[in-house]
């Protein structure tokens, strides 16, 4: 069995950062990556109109100013191949690759409690012990796809958005294609499909709100500029509530005249992208604040939707703006204005079944050639859960989270010793810039490191009552707003059977890094450092047996 000092599970955004930073401090770092590539989600949303909703220069790493300035983004949101050749470049840039096994699917990491080591082995058997576990497995990695009757029987191909494939370019040419789901995926890819396909039919459940990416190419001149001024953009995104690089309005949108308000949303329109929900501080924490910015946005989309019957349907009702994730789009809504392209609604007629020839609903039957699922993720969880992760005394990370996730600020558990989940529930995760909560939490974990190695100390462990305290600090910060007040992947309800907890921490980017540092300056409170594995530290204190 090969020992190292850290094995880190998923080569995405978390597992690279990860390897560079502990590699970097003399640590033996092994990174295990489940496919055949780099990339995490990036690698396998491959679909037609994949691009980031971040702008470029702040999805991007901020730990090498000197790769900051060598790296040429090209469009203000990057596509999903830009955004992989990025990820490639850091990879042979920083010599990660030497320590990333490829085809390598973790499905079991068991700790070692009398060694204070994870015992981490492979679906071919392979094995390795490594001191401290890293999982980066993203958020939305496990997919998600529905199962309706019938299914198996349908001839022609089925597509998952997340699992698109990667070796054949798919010809949508005189094809008759549907995308059932209406999130991010199903947003982006519908007008590059209706452009491409023969037909194209949108089953939509709920309608969701979206805001246009306002994308551009970048010129030379601002890509001068951001990087003569980059540390001061990354300090404005490390000290902002969501990791995106401008500041919040302090302003309710309630203290303002209508007329100001319709000046300042038609700004953010145009400009914000994800930040319109920025636009006024209280957007999502007051109902009336909110809906000033849900009908605005009611009213632009409902502006460039030629057919009144289809304004109706797809302009969005029934939940705040942005209490589920809106979308970013690129000509969404515009797309229905075409002759080939159909909405089904779902909610008013549904899917009574698949057929060998397409999908039934209550309304009709359609026929298909391509089926597309954007139907989403096992949010959060998901991903954790595949292996078995066993902690102190045989508990499994799925037992001790049978009632939804529990983490000492969202990084770590009580019973998982020397484990660290980055981006993780308990953390801004998905209501942050992703790659700002990344970096933090790796940097954290390597200050935790350092610190541990020059005291001695071979084991951390959250306390529980550090944990009970953070979990009801999470609750009640999500308490304060409309997150609560609808259905969302942020709070399990994506998935049946799920236990319904809100997940990612409201408390922002800043916030959160506030309790980081704090943790850290204080010792690491609500943490036990140990110089020596508590089970052995028990063993030495029981009484000898006659
Ligand atoms: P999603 O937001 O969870 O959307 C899934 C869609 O599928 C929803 O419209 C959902 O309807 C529908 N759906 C789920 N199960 C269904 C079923 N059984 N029958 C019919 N419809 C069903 O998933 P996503 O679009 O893949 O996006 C997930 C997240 O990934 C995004 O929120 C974002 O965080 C990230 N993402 C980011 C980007 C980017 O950076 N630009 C791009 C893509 C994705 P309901 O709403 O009714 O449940």
């Amino acid at each position: 069995m090969q020992e190292v000092d850290a094995i880190v599970i998923g080569a995405g955004f978390a597992g690279l950062r990860a390897l560079h930073t502990l590699r970097g401090q003399g640590k033996k770092v092994l990174v295990l990556e489940a496919s055949d590539g780099l990339g995490g989600v990036w690698y396998h949303n491959q679909y037609p109109g994949a691009r980031c909703d971040v702008e470029s220069y702040d999805y991007s790493y901020s730990f090498s100013p000197e790769l900051e300035q060598e790296w040429r983004w090209s469009e203000r949101y990057a596509t999903q191949p830009e955004i992989l050749r990025y990820i490639n470049h850091v990879a042979d840039r920083f010599d990660l690759r030497k320590d990333i096994l490829l085809n390598a699917r973790m499905t079991e990491a068991r700790y070692d409690e009398q060694a204070a080591r994870w015992m981490i082995t492979a679906a071919d058997g392979r094995q390795w012990s490594a001191r401290y576990f890293v999982m980066c497995v993203g958020q939305l990695s496990t997919t998600k796809a529905p199962d309706y009757p019938g299914q198996s029987s349908f001839k022609g191909r089925v597509i998952h958005s997340a699992v698109w494939p990667r070796k054949e370019t798919i010809d949508f040419n005189g094809k008759r294609v549907a995308i059932i789901g209406t999130g991010s995926s199903g947003m982006q890819m519908t007008p590059v499909i209706a452009r491409l396909a023969a037909h194209l039919t949108v089953f939509q459940r709920t309608p969701n709100f979206s805001v246009p990416a306002s994308n551009a190419p970048v010129s030379d001149e601002e890509d001068r500029q951001v990087k003569a001024h980059y540390r001061e953009r990354r300090e404005r995104a490390w000290n902002s509530p969501t990791g995106l690089g401008f500041a919040v309005n302090r302003q309710s949108a309630l203290e303002v005249s209508p007329e100001e308000r319709e000046k300042v949303y038609e700004a953010a329109w145009h400009r914000l992208g994800f930040g319109f929900a920025l636009a006024y501080h209280d957007i999502l924490l007051n109902a009336e604040a909110n809906e000033t910015a849900a009908e605005f946005i009611r009213r632009k989309i409902a502006s460039v939707i030629d057919r009144p019957e289809l304004r109706q349907k797809l302009v969005p009702r029934g939940h705040h703006f942005a209490a589920r994730r809106p979308s970013v789009d690129s000509g969404y809504f515009q797309a229905f204005n075409r002759d080939n392209v159909e909405l089904a609604d779902i909610k008013e007629s549904p899917i009574v079944e698949f057929t060998p020839e397409g999908i039934r609903t209550t309304a009709k039957h359609h026929a298909f050639d391509i089926v597309i699922f954007a139907t989403g993720f096992d949010a959060f969880t998901g991903s954790l859960f595949k292996p078995a992760i066993v902690g102190r005394g045989g508990i499994s990370l799925r037992e001790k989270w049978a009632d939804g996730p529990v983490t000492q600020l969202g990084v770590s558990v009580s019973d998982f010793p020397n484990m660290l989940i980055v981006v993780g529930p308990g953390s801004p995760s998905l209501l942050s810039n992703v790659m700002v909560s990344i970096e933090e939490q790796i940097d954290w974990l390597a200050a935790l490191i350092k610190k541990m190695d020059e005291q001695g100390v071979v084991e951390f462990e959250a306390e529980p009552e550090a944990e009970r305290a953070w979990v009801a600090h999470v609750n009640e910060r999500a308490r304060q707003t409309l997150y609560l007040t609808t259905d969302s992947y942020y709070n399990g309800a994506e998935v049946k059977g799920k236990p319904r907890v809100f997940m990612p921490y409201t408390g922002g980017v800043r916030g959160y890094r506030r309790h980081l540092s704090e943790c850290a300056e204080q010792g690491y409170s609500g943490f036990a450092l140990r110089k020596t594995p508590a089970a052995r530290a028990a063993q030495s204190e029981a009484p000898q047996a006659a």
